[in-house]
């Protein structure tokens, strides 16, 4: 292999890869595709909950940027070319149907992540792209002109253009351990330091634990430091065994662990996590709704009634925080075995309180393994967003999570990758004939 030229050499076979590595085969250019791992898109996979929420359809570009940082402003010009409406295109013209969800999410109609990587593969083969899988690349070559190839292990492969597309530092058992950033670094690339950044969240309450998997479409989320709410939002939440998951979470994460940092300087106390799981009604009416259940069926026991309104899980365990600790002075040690009819007024008015502001303590923010995606990476000024090529080696192109821009959970990721890999792609085959003279 060592003797062998390839016009494209694309480093991972992730979304951005894989888009790369077929746009430039498609183009004409002879590519090489080379994955670590055993099978391509590994992260691809699980990401949507194994769903893959594969792009935002937002039709109004700008609002569609503004969900990015600062640095999402780089993203005009991709997008232009690729943007949610040509992606959509792109894989229903594939064979997948998708479907759009609330907040524009857009998802394959098969709800299976593996049908986008289905179209990829189809894509990268329909190119002639070849896909080397188990191949780890040690590092590039290059002269102070361009570049010249990778290095594997036993030998070098030459390439008149190379794509870097081995994502970001979030969940490294997938394959993303941030290689490219020191190669890049290496060719006068400044990095800014990744860190974990759409991130579950940890709380103190073990019993957290019995909620594992109770997911809910939409919460009203707030941060309170005592009784001030610093932040809030409504989302999707997931409950895990440690705490906090679900877009909505995840989407506060980063700041919340801002908050807790501030008030530990202050010597506060940690901050609360209240969730409400019945955003669109009032105390009053939730508690008239709660009445008039209590009062059409007297004989229920209140626990079965709570279990209607809400997930039994959730629903014994608010009628525990309600109840409180068992008294020894009580003669009902099994405090939860009380009738509808035996309800005090303050007790359902507490239940009321906890079905709308159910309070869990921030402890923090879960490890990057759990993380879906990191901040951090290459500087979008160091990167000629036309065509993603590296401004520091002529020949080298960036794509996908290795930029350095955040996003917000919600098909944005996925997004930024087809459109970079899609123009890298092209770019670097137009680069690889024009150095073929
Ligand atoms: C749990 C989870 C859920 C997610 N859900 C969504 C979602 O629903 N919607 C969304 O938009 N985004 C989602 N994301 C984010 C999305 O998956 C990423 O943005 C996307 O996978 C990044 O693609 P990439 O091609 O840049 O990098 P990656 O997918 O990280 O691919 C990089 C590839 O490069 C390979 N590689 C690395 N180093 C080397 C090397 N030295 N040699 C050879 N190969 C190498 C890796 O093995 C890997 O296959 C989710 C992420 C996670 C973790």
């Amino acid at each position: 292999m060592s003797s062998e030229l390839y016009d494209v050499v694309v480093i991972g076979a992730g979304p951005a890869g894989l888009m790369a590595a077929g746009a430039a085969g498609a183009a004409g250019a002879r590519v090489l595709l080379l994955e670590k791992n055993r099978e391509p898109g590994r992260k691809l996979l699980i990401s949507g909950g194994g769903r893959c929420n594969f792009t935002n359809a937002e039709s109004d570009m700008h609002r569609l940027i503004s969900r990015y940082d600062a640095e999402g402003k780089a993203l005009f010009s991709p997008f232009a070319r690729m943007g949610p409406t040509q992606v959509l295109e792109f894989f229903a013209s594939r064979g997948m149907p998708y479907k759009i969800e609330d907040n524009n999410r857009a998802f394959p109609r098969s709800d299976k992540s593996n049908s986008v990587l289905q179209v990829l593969l189809d894509y990268i083969e329909n190119s002639n792209v070849r896909l080397l899988t188990r191949v780890t690349v040690k590092g590039l070559r290059y002269n102070s002109l361009r570049v010249q190839g990778v290095h594997l292990d036993n030998h070098d492969i030459d390439a008149r253009s190379i794509v870097v597309a081995t994502g970001g530092l979030a969940r490294p058992d997938t394959g993303s351990t941030g290689d490219g950033f020191s190669w890049l670094e290496q060719v006068g690339h400044s990095i800014v330091r990744p860190e974990p950044s759409l991130v579950p969240v940890v709380v103190e309450e073990d019993w957290v634990t019995e909620l594992q998997g109770l997911a809910f479409g939409e919460v009203r989320i707030s941060l309170r430091l005592g009784e001030k709410t610093i932040l809030k939002t409504d989302g999707k939440v997931l409950f895990t065994h440690f705490g906090l998951s679900g877009p909505g979470i995840l989407n506060l994460a980063t700041r919340m662990s801002q908050v807790a940092a501030e008030a530990r300087k202050q010597g506060a106390a940690a901050p609360t996590i209240c969730l409400n799981f019945f955003p669109g009604l009032d105390g009053g009416l939730l508690d008239r709704r709660l009445q008039d259940e209590l009062g059409a069926y007297p004989r229920r026991q209140l626990r079965t009634i709570l279990e209607t309104m809400l997930p039994p899980r959730l629903a014994r365990r608010i009628l525990v925080e309600a109840l409180g600790p068992p008294s020894p002075n009580t003669a009902n040690t099994n405090n939860t075995e009380i009738t509808a009819s035996e309800v005090p007024k303050q007790l359902r008015k507490r239940i009321v309180i906890l079905m709308q502001e159910f309070r869990l303590t921030y402890r923090e923010l879960q490890s990057e393994d759990w993380a879906v995606v990191s901040s951090g990476g290459v500087p979008t000024v160091e990167v000629d967003f036309r065509s993603m090529e590296s401004k520091r080696v002529r020949g080298l192109f960036v794509c996908g999570d290795m930029l350095n821009i955040n996003r917000p959970s919600g098909g944005y990721s996925l997004q930024i990758c087809w459109a970079t890999g899609y123009v890298a792609g092209l770019a670097a085959a137009d680069a690889a004939s024009a150095a073929h003279g």
